[in-house]
């Protein structure tokens, strides 16, 4: 049994439909509860419930504060290598964009490791595309090993494995994976995942409870809101984590509010989901789940962040760099062009995408940034809102 089983029984289509025909007074009913149930989640997101957002978001900040306390934990991404084997239509990396590509060395990835502890984060994400050529498994267990003593938290998003594959990761000393379905609509993802293993839903659904199997303590689940209606993304996604805290417990949870930025290949949103709606699922959320970790990144403007951040936001990340090298200018002697797994030396006019002399990488990015602001901005604009920015809450000397 997997969460596969009770999403292809959730009714999700038939729920978004409830939730635009929800009334004010049933959001009235449903916000006077203490604690709610999936329904009532489908009735905070609605029109309907746009009215109350203020209400919404004073309950989601008491809610936030008494179980988190006044802090937002502060991380980086670090991408690893910019090879994929998948088309996702949406994503820079996609295997078919000609786009000037990297994987960085072992070495190369302490150095731009060290920089960002310079910059004082002690939680790290590994992020690479899928390719078993360039990302091997090996290869993202040695770089775990490289890591592992100086950062308190290693986290990945890379390919989904097998659980047999994560276990060596795990024991190398990474603490959390992080994973979007993308999209929950299966038509939509079935248009938009056109070459590469990604095509199997099913697998990459699952693919948080095998990583729990293999002892990540952390987990990381979100739709990308862009591709189908918001709506039936948000409640299939507060299903999946009702799912995964009731049967990966030990984990802790982190939900995500990812938003399209343009990338390579010019991929236009499908469907909207404002600014203001985005607030009002983040207070959903925290209603719904108020112990689970709500994570926003620099895809948002510094202005957007600033706001929700006393909305339920509890961790983000700061001065991302989508491009591998992009902190310290590592593996730019090695950018190439892959065709076909092959890798293509660069010749001029070879591609569109320029090297850029101002940037510390000519890799391509995954997208574009929103939030430019360093992370010492961040940090002090949190310290103005009243909040302490956290580099690091954990040690694995914790770990029993
Ligand atoms: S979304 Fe992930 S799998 Fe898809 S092309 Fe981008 S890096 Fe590859």
């Amino acid at each position: 049994m997997s969460f596969v089983s009770e999403f292809n029984k959730l009714p999700a289509a038939a729920l978004a439909k409830k939730s635009a025909d929800t009334g004010t007074a049933a959001v009235r009913e449903t916000l006077a509860k203490s604690a709610l149930t999936l329904d009532d989640f489908v009735r905070l997101i609605s029109p309907a419930a746009g009215e109350f957002l203020e209400h919404m978001g004073r309950r989601s900040h008491a809610l936030t504060q008494q179980r988190f306390g006044k802090v937002v934990r502060l991380f980086a991404p670090l991408y690893l290598s910019n090879e994929c084997i998948n088309n996702c239509k949406y994503c820079g990396f996609s295997r078919d964009n000609a786009i000037l590509r990297v994987t960085l060395s072992v070495d190369e990835v302490r150095r731009e490791a060290a920089a960002l502890r310079d910059q004082g984060f002690r939680n790290i994400l590994l992020v690479a595309g899928e390719h078993p050529k360039f990302v091997s498994n090996n290869y993202l267990r040695d770089c775990i090993a490289a890591l592992h003593q100086e950062w308190p938290s290693v986290s990945l998003e890379v390919g989904p494995m097998e659980t047999e594959d994560y276990r060596p990761l795990v024991q190398a000393g990474s603490d959390g994976l992080v994973v979007y379905q993308e999209t929950y609509d299966r038509k939509v993802y079935a248009d938009l995942h056109t070459a590469g293993p990604k095509r199997n839903f099913d697998w990459r659904l699952e693919t948080p409870e095998r990583a729990y199997a293999a002892g990540f303590r952390r987990l990381g689940i979100s739709p990308l809101y862009g591709l189908a209606d918001w709506r039936f993304e948000a409640l299939s996604a507060a299903a999946h984590a009702d799912y995964l805290l009731r049967n990966c417990w030990k984990a802790a949870l982190t939900i995500s509010t990812v938003r399209i930025r343009p990338c390579a290949g010019e991929f236009q949103p499908l469907t909207q989901i404002t600014d203001r709606e985005l607030a009002q699922l983040i207070c959903a959320l925290r209603i719904l789940f108020p112990d689970v970790g709500i994570v926003l990144s620099t895809r948002e403007s510094a202005k957007l962040r600033n706001g929700l951040i006393p909305l339920g936001v509890t961790m983000m990340s700061a001065g991302s760099h989508t491009e591998p090298g992009g902190y310290t200018g590592a593996g730019r002697e090695k950018l190439h062009q892959t065709v076909r797994g092959r890798v293509v030396e660069l010749t001029s006019g070879s591609s569109e995408w320029a090297p850029e002399p101002n940037r510390a990488t000519n890799a391509t990015g995954q997208f574009n940034i929103a939030d430019e602001r360093s992370p010492r901005e961040v940090a002090d604009q949190l310290r103005k809102l009243g909040y302490e920015p956290v580099w690091k809450d954990w040690d694995a000397a914790l770990t029993a």
